[in-house]
């Protein structure tokens, strides 16, 4: 079996001490390739270190709608060259989030509008995080029908997920899809397979049981499996079909056999 990871943060200074071994465990997991996301100019930059030194993490470079305001021209153009590596596969950890506010919306709004502009300049997918916005999300994505991402962590109902899936988008799926009380099954058991990407978003938001504890790649398939509970399907169907469905979007290398 072989998974795709398809939003990790292993350029936090969680895993500054032993990520040799993190990549190690996820290699033993069976996850075969892991898509870094930075959340700023200095993290996508780790984050494509990171990328050059494991074969099997690719990166994502982009500002997150918590650091929106430093996402100035000249940030953004540093953005554009390092996008421009072959180990960088989308734009991302781009986004709003009107729930914790970090930064004024105004500021958000226009950091994400330059960045899918820059994915579709640049004929790359995006990783877009949206919390207490998905409708602002979803109303921008539909001006750039032809940019195609994931809407990481998915915040919505079965509705949203449904439009997400007409714009060509993707759902992703993390721990929380197991956590207890989570309305996710909802919306996963209504989609199909097609439409969904797994993810950790380590090292945030572990799954049961490791839920409040570091979370790290590995533990991808902790979701895989509860995925396959939830759509009465096998393990290998769920593993299959979102990392098929992570190459078409993000164009990783095909699976070794
Ligand atoms: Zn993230």
């Amino acid at each position: 079996m072989e998974w795709i990871d398809t939003h990790a943060h292993l350029e936090d200074l969680r895993f500054s001490s032993d990520l040799d071994e993190v990549v190690r465990r996820a290699e033993e997991a069976g996850v075969k390739a892991i898509l870094t996301a930075g959340t700023e100019l200095g993290t996508s930059l780790r984050a494509l270190k990171l990328a050059e030194r494991y074969g099997k993490v690719w990166a994502a470079v982009g500002v997150h709608p918590h650091e929106a305001e430093r996402a100035t021209p000249e940030v953004l153009a540093e953005v554009e060259v390092l996008a421009s590596h072959e180990r960088v596969l989308a734009i991302g950890e781009v986004g709003l989030d009107f729930y914790r506010d970090r930064s004024p919306r105004e500021s958000q709004l226009t950091a994400f509008r330059r960045q899918v502009e820059l994915a579709g300049k640049l004929g790359l997918p995006l990783v877009v995080h949206s919390r207490g916005a998905v409708r602002e999300v979803l109303d921008l994505l539909r001006e750039f029908r032809g940019i195609k991402g994931m809407l990481h962590c998915f915040p919505g109902g079965p509705e949203e997920a449904e439009e997400v899936l007409e714009l060509g988008w993707y759902v992703g799926l993390g721990g929380t899809l197991t956590f207890q009380k989570s309305a996710l099954p909802e919306v996963a058991s209504a989609l199909p397979l097609e439409g969904i990407l797994l993810e950790t978003d380590s090292p945030y938001l572990a799954p049961v049981p490791y839920r409040g504890r570091r979370n790290e790649p590995a533990y991808l398939v902790l979701v895989g499996k509860k995925l396959a509970q939830i759509k009465g399907t096998s393990p290998q169907e769920v593993a299959l079909c979102t990392s098929e469905n992570a190459r078409k979007l993000f164009g990783f290398p095909p699976a070794s056999t």
